[in-house]
């Protein structure tokens, strides 16, 4: 089967495994994983900032930096689509006590509530880089800019963040100076199994380490996880110009219906019903999903190649009615 349901879905290559069986590993609770130690050490390097915190999943990693940036009854500003707020079973209001306020479309610095009687007062400001809902797009640095600008507190959800650095040259220590928090995912386009990191200044990742603590996400020999991390620094960052490739080809096979932010996602908006096409794809050995009722998602990883995405294009063709 051809599975372009989502980066998630890679295995771990032959030379990733050999580095996960070769890691040197000790208990992380104490801090004493030399691999975790590494990794954490090698990813605040490439961001520019002091310190970065392992964690089990990218959803932990965005909200331990949420609830170490804001006490119970603060105020985030996000999209109204952003994971962290639409994706993560309202953990931001339940484990964070965290208000949220939203915009879709532009932003705009208008929404910013001051503290003051009737409002929860805007302590942060997320973003999400590339966004998955919006086809894998890529903000720019001018509203990056524009957001940063505010004062506030930034925090990026930046599960696909490599995407965006591959796609565009912006170098990561850029993006980095731009924002409080980062969440980073190992599991997505680098293909590593398990893991994210949450990434700021040394105080902040300290508060970060207690909360990650909280949710029971301290690990003890993880180290194994780390080492697959740190092999996908070293051989998955700039192969993902390939996935950002094919995910343009099969876009531009699939007008009209497609939708592509110019990185590993594209979204096809149907005229008809989405499950039915996406059961009639798999029928022919080609996954994909239907995030909606009329809406297909397909995203190109690691493991699909073009001989995939010829038969994904082939077998599409064939299902959506009305296609050429
Ligand atoms: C996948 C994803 C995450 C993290 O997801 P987990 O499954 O918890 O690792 C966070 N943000 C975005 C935008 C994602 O796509």
């Amino acid at each position: 089967m051809d599975d372009f349901l989502s980066d998630t879905v890679t295995k771990p290559t032959p030379g990733m495994r050999q580095a996960m069986a070769a890691a040197e590993v000790g208990d992380d609770v104490f801090g004493e994983d030399p691999t975790i130690n590494a990794l954490q050490e090698r990813v605040a390097a490439l961001f520019g900032h002091e310190a970065t915190l392992f964690t089990p999943s990218g959803s932990m990693a965005n909200q331990i930096a949420l609830q170490s940036l804001l006490s119970p009854g603060d105020g985030l500003l996000c999209e109204y689509d952003a994971h962290i707020l639409a994706y993560e079973a309202g953990a931001a209001a339940m484990f964070g006590g965290i208000t949220t306020r939203t915009w879709s479309g532009e932003f705009s610095p208008g929404l910013i509530r001051e503290a003051g009687y009737y409002h929860a007062p805007t302590r942060a400001i997320a973003v999400e880089q590339t966004h998955n809902v919006n086809a894998g797009a890529i903000t720019p640095l001018s509203t990056l800019d524009q957001i940063h600008a505010t004062g506030l507190p930034v925090h990026c959800d930046g599960a696909r963040i490599w995407n965006a650095h591959v796609a565009t040259g912006i170098p990561l220590a850029t993006y980095g100076r731009l924002f409080t928090t980062i969440s980073v995912c190992l599991s997505k386009g680098l293909g590593a199994p398990v893991g994210s990191l949450v990434i700021g200044g040394t105080e902040l990742i300290g508060r970060a380490r207690l909360i990650r603590k909280r949710l029971g996400g301290g690990m003890r020999q993880a180290g194994i996880l780390a080492a697959a991390g740190l092999y996908a620094l070293d051989h998955h960052i700039d192969r993902m110009a390939e996935d950002h490739e094919r995910a343009g080809r099969l876009a531009e096979a699939l007008k009209p219906w497609s939708r592509w932010g110019g990185t590993n996602i594209v979204y096809l908006d149907l005229e008809v019903d989405a499950p039915p096409v996406a059961e009639q794809a798999l029928a022919m050995g080609v996954r994909v999903g239907a995030t909606g009722p009329r809406t297909i998602r397909m995203i190109t990883h690691l493991d699909v190649d073009d001989a995939a995405v010829d038969r994904a294009i082939d077998a599409l063709r064939k299902v959506i009615p009305g296609a050429r």
